[in-house]
């Protein structure tokens, strides 16, 4: 089970407070439930969800770490629970619509029907022309890195921005592809 995002504390057996940073709703950045009962200063006071009487829900637009966060709202367990799983489910949704892009892709050469080879990130330097020049001018330049696969081959090569997907690609799986 995924459980990227969400995070439990002290420990996700019995926690006092769980946060949540991916698999929210729309516009929410950041979610925190806490499990309370009544008493302390404020009126209610953090304990572990086994001696807890009902959960505070806060969530945060944004993605400043500290203020931003809207007034607690409560809620039952069950509600609280009804969000952790919604937030899990839209976590494994978006984990398996990457597997299948990443899986689909096809880093077949065209020409020698082979499998293009991951090289790793490179690094590209992008720049825009100088005043009244052709060439590059150093204050418009930039690295952009790239995945690159190449044909082993024929040496065309393949380019991945940066920050889309994990690398390597695991490839068309074997019957798409010709033997080698
Ligand atoms: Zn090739």
């Amino acid at each position: 089970m995924s459980d990227r995002g969400i995070e439990y504390k002290p420990d996700a057996d019995d926690p006092k407070r769980v946060r949540l940073t991916s698999g929210l709703p729309e516009g929410i950045s950041r979610a925190e439930i806490s499990y309370r009962a009544a008493g302390g200063l404020r009126g209610t006071r953090e304990v572990r969800r086994s001696a807890a009487e009902f959960a505070h829900l806060r969530t945060a637009v944004g993605s400043g770490y500290d203020g931003g966060w809207s007034t607690p709202e409560q809620l039952t367990f069950g509600h609280a629970e009804r969000y952790i799983e919604q937030a899990r489910h839209r976590i494994r949704q978006q984990d398996n619509e990457v597997r299948r892009i990443r899986e689909s892709i096809d880093l077949t050469c065209p020409w020698c029907t082979r499998e293009r080879t991951y090289l790793g990130a490179l690094g590209f330097v992008t720049g825009v022309a100088g005043i009244l020049t052709d060439r590059p001018a150093e204050w418009g330049q930039e690295l952009v890195h790239q995945h690159a696969y190449r044909c082993d081959r024929c040496g065309s090569m393949q380019y991945f921005a940066d920050g889309f997907l994990t690398h390597p690609l695991p490839g068309r799986p074997t019957g798409d592809r010709p033997r080698a």
